[in-house]
């Protein structure tokens, strides 16, 4: 991407950092993922500064390590300080016991606590006072994610105009949903005080639009285009897009094809010879759809038993908010069916389900992406999946099946060449399990190629070109405007 005119600020409810002490004294490491790897070389040009919680309290030497970090790493950091009870609130309570669930289309999981809204708005306000604090007039505004809905409207009152970006990574719900949650309206007029709005999927940005033309009565529809839609909200004008995000095809493809991944592949698949492999990989949470993903396993073993001694699924969990309760029941219905499905298939020499419940380090996660003929990746409903992307990326020989739920935003880019599922279709997904174990190599080749050139050309740098482009010309579009009047 070209260098931007002005200065770059991201706005996130966690710093892209791991603090931590050790007996050699406090360390300061960049965090891993996406988001970081995309944002970090567009930051490092453009003098970026990141804002968010640093995820630690003040005993570490924040000024000192974020000292070290921009030397390093080439951009600055800024915190927000949260009170341990604003996390629980704000961040535990509100962003992942009632958005997340809700966002989700799991209105059963959700918690509505007026408390915890409060906090929510407070700490949103905390951002904006911290964006405040640094921000300078010619800056450019990026704000990620479900936490932080609200920041765009702290700043408009206290007078900010200059243009706002917000990129949510979660899905949209439905108006039909939508409208449970209690805070609705003040929640969708807050997000319409930014000047772009991006999410992953046209059905999310159409979910979006539907909710304010409903809920905000003074909103009219300025223009469609393909790529977004401007709406009127008073005397501004928001463009609504959408932008699936992605990943670093390149870093994924050339990683996979190191010697050291070919090794730890060979040796993972040495041990469970002469089988497929079905890959599931996930964060421990409701919304990935593992017990009904086993369920669909132990059919096709009922259903199909040639597939037995000749298919082992190999799940791997990660443990992820284990404080909130609904994790911990997940955890215990997880143990459960395994053991249950291994109980009552195992043979000796061949166990059905192996299931991992930790992290993979980066050599391992790639070592499982290249050793496993079938990818199994069927949330009940994901943002976008990047699983996904990752083990396409990863999948060299263009010899994996990707067998895909419809209500991951991944499906939009991938539905074509992937097997789709319906992930509460426990028959329909044995049966799928069924028809990638018998594809033939060639199917299997012409279906990765593709995926692996659709990824490859729309990787996460271009996404944020994308992004990032659009918030430059709607702020010149205002700016224009603004000299007009
Ligand atoms: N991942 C990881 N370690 C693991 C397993 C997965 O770092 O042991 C990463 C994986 O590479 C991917 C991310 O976790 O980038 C999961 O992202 P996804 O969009 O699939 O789901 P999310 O967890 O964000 O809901």
């Amino acid at each position: 991407m070209n260098t931007l005119s002005s200065r770059l600020i991201v706005v996130s409810n966690r710093l892209p950092i791991v603090v931590s002490s050790t007996e050699e004294g406090w360390k300061i490491s960049p965090g891993s993922g996406g988001l970081v790897t995309a944002l970090a070389p567009v930051m490092k040009q453009n003098r970026g500064l990141w804002i968010g919680w640093p995820g630690c309290g003040d005993e570490a030497p924040l000024q000192e390590l974020f000292a070290r970090f921009g030397q390093e790493e080439g951009y600055r950091l800024h915190p927000v300080p949260l009170t341990e009870e604003e996390v629980e609130r704000y961040y535990w309570g509100f962003s992942n016991e009632t958005l997340w669930p809700l966002f989700h289309d799991l209105l059963g999981n959700c918690n509505f606590s007026l408390d915890n809204w409060k906090t929510y708005v407070q700490v949103n306000e905390r951002f904006a006072q911290a964006i405040i604090e640094v921000c300078e007039p010619a800056d450019i505004l990026w704000v990620h994610d479900y936490q932080l809905t609200l920041v765009g409207s702290c700043l408009r009152a206290h007078g900010v105009t200059q243009t706002v970006g917000y990129f949510h990574h979660i899905p949209f719900p439905s108006l039909d949903l939508f409208r449970r949650l209690p805070w609705g309206r003040e929640l969708i007029r807050g997000l319409m005080e930014y000047d772009l709005l991006g999410f992953q999927t046209l059905q999310d940005r159409r979910n979006f639009i539907h909710c304010v033309i409903s809920l905000v009565p003074d909103t009219e529809v300025v223009r469609r285009h393909r790529r977004h839609t401007t709406l009127r909200y008073g005397a501004r004008e928001v463009r609504i897009g959408h932008y699936p995000i992605s990943i670093d095809f390149n870093e994924f493809n050339d990683a996979a094809a190191s010697k050291e991944v070919e090794e730890a592949a060979w040796f993972l698949h040495e041990n469970l010879q002469e089988r497929q492999l079905l890959l599931g990989i996930d964060r421990l949470d409701y919304t990935k759809g593992i017990p009904e993903r086993l369920l669909a396993y132990e059919r096709a073993l009922e259903k199909y038993p040639e597939l037995k001694q000749k298919i082992s699924l190999l799940q791997v969990v990660v443990p992820s908010r284990t404080m909130v309760p609904d994790y911990r029941d997940l955890k215990g219905q997880l143990d459960q069916l395994t053991g249950r499905i291994n109980a009552r298939f195992s043979e000796y020499g061949w166990i059905p389900v192996h299931y991992v419940y930790r992290s993979l380090d980066r050599v391992q996660l790639l070592a499982h992406y290249r050793a496993s003929e079938i990818a199994f990746i069927t949330p009940l409903r994901d943002g976008m999946n990047l699983v996904a992307k990752e083990y396409c990326a990863s999948s060299i020989n263009n010899n994996g099946v990707l067998i895909l739920s419809e209500f991951a935003g991944a499906a939009d880019q991938m539905g074509k060449q992937a097997l789709l599922v319906n992930p509460y279709d426990i028959e329909g997904t044995a049966d799928a399990i069924y028809r990638a174990f018998t594809m033939s190599p060639s199917e299997r080749h012409r279906r990765m190629w593709a995926l692996r050139a659709d990824i490859r050309r729309n990787d996460v740098h271009r996404w944020v070109s994308r992004f990032v482009e659009t918030l430059q010309r709607s702020r010149k579009k205002s700016e224009n405007s603004a000299s007009k009047n």
